[in-house]
């Protein structure tokens, strides 16, 4: 049976700047870290790293960590929406996503340990050729991009 959840991808400016894919899996978000983020074009497979399960709460986070060891703590709501997820096995989970970014069919393959691979399936929503990542860098709540944030949250601090 297809449940309808709702899926998250945070852009976060840690140790090396990562996306993190979220996908509510009961009242849990299972989560990915993907180095180059997620892409609409089929041929393209991208890493993701398996990270803890985070809160549902986790999902709604925009803005600074602050304390952070490396890097701003920024992050933004890259894209949202909400998510089916028509197959979760302990190697493969089939979702199709509906966010305002990313659409239709996206399979997470377990290629090793600790190593998963992102790839868009081929359906009317695959668009080849295409960098999603480069082409829309912003929140899709707040239109700001992770340096717009991190710059202003240090302007904020500034006595
Ligand atoms: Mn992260």
């Amino acid at each position: 049976m297809v449940k309808v959840s709702r899926f998250v991808v945070q852009l976060h400016d840690a140790t090396t700047l990562h996306f993190d894919l979220r996908i509510q899996v009961g009242e849990v978000l299972r989560s990915w870290a993907v180095p180059k983020g997620p892409s609409l074009d089929p041929a393209v497979r991208r890493l993701a790293v398996p990270v803890d399960d985070h809160s549902l709460a986790a999902g709604d986070f925009e803005g600074v960590h602050e304390g952070q060891a490396r890097g701003s703590g920024a992050v933004i709501i890259w894209d949202e929406g909400t998510a089916e997820v028509i197959s979760d096995q302990q190697d493969h989970m089939s979702v199709t996503l509906h966010g305002r970014k990313l659409s239709g069919r996206f399979a997470l393959t377990r290629t090793g340990e600790r190593r998963w691979i992102l790839v868009k399936a081929r359906d009317d929503y695959a668009q080849p050729g295409s960098d999603i990542v480069a082409v829309s860098p912003r929140s899709v709540r707040s239109g700001k991009t992770w340096q717009e944030l991190r710059t202003e949250q240090a302007q904020h601090r500034e006595p």
